[in-house]
This record gives structure tokens, C-alpha cells and sequence, in this order.
């Protein structure tokens, strides 16, 4: 048996204000394990995106979840599940006031690739982008793979 309290994972720069990565704390070898915490604007992911070869599974503990999806906006309330099968396109915002808490499992461990969508300004639509580290080596970045404009700075 293996065991982990979240406080002491360490959480990840990202868009989320607290994203713990609990797969390897807990040594799972069949499916991704995260736990996050939304500040209002804040997201689970880099922007739209899909992983090939992994279907995704979140639990709403609290808080309130947008889900941009293929079939338009779906709000996610506090107890609610949702699940995206592999190559489904998906992002989840906490545009609400209150601090989302929520559980993301992935299955398989290995997302396989990952097809990233962002708004790119220079290019006046959304692109494919990949994440990146920041110039200044503080913090990531996202950048179009069409014109290489930065579209995104995470600490
Ligand atoms: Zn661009």
C-alpha cells in the first residue's frame, strides 16, 4: 500500500494555483492522478486540448467548473463527475468568485500526444502550441507553433 497526504506533494507551476501530482507519490503505474485548486480565472490545463490515448476524469469537490467541449460550454457544480474519452477536446476554467477544489484521473498513465489549442494574437485565431520554459528560466510559457509568438506566461 502506498500513502500520501496531499499537503506534502509539492504543488506545480501552471495555470492552476495548486496542481499536487500524486501518480508518482503514489507510485501508480495505470492511470495520472492530480489534485488542484482553482482561484477564480484559474484553469486545469494549458488551454483546449486533447491527449490522444487517454480518456480523463474530473471530480468538482467544490466550487463551480466551465468546461469548454467539442458541444459547447457544460458547468460543472460541487459532486459532479465528468469524463472526456481520448482525442476529446476540453478546458476547464473556474470562472465563478469561489476556490474550485477538484480531482483529475487519467487512464492510461501515459496521455500519449497532446494536441494543445490556444488564442494566438499575432495570428488572429487559436493554433496548436507547445508548453515551454520561460526565456528567463522562471516559470513556463506557451508558444505558437505557427509564428512562435508567446501567447502565455505561467509561475
Ligand atoms: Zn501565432
Amino acid at each position: 500500500m502506498e500513502r500520501v497526504r496531499i499537503d506534502d506533494v509539492d504543488s506545480r507551476t501552471g495555470p492552476a494555483a495548486v496542481k499536487r501530482p500524486l501518480t508518482d507519490a503514489l507510485d501508480a503505474t495505470d492511470l495520472a492522478l492530480n489534485y488542484y485548486e482553482l482561484a477564480p480565472g484559474d484553469s486545469f490545463a494549458f488551454g483546449y486540448h486533447a491527449h490522444a490515448d487517454q480518456e480523463e476524469v474530473f471530480y468538482v469537490e467544490s466550487g463551480t467548473v466551465t468546461f469548454e467541449t467539442e458541444d459547447g460550454e457544460a458547468v460543472v457544480e460541487s459532486d459532479e463527475f465528468v469524463r472526456f474519452a481520448p482525442g476529446e477536446y476540453q478546458r476547464g476554467v473556474n470562472r465563478g468568485d469561489e476556490r474550485v477544489v477538484a480531482l483529475a484521473l487519467g487512464a492510461p498513465k501515459e496521455s500519449g500526444d497532446l494536441d494543445l489549442r490556444r488564442d494566438c494574437e499575432n495570428c488572429g485565431e487559436r493554433t496548436p502550441n507547445s508548453i515551454e520554459r520561460a526565456p528567463d528560466g522562471e516559470g513556463l510559457v506557451t508558444v505558437c507553433e505557427d509564428c512562435g509568438a508567446e501567447t502565455g506566461q505561467f509561475d
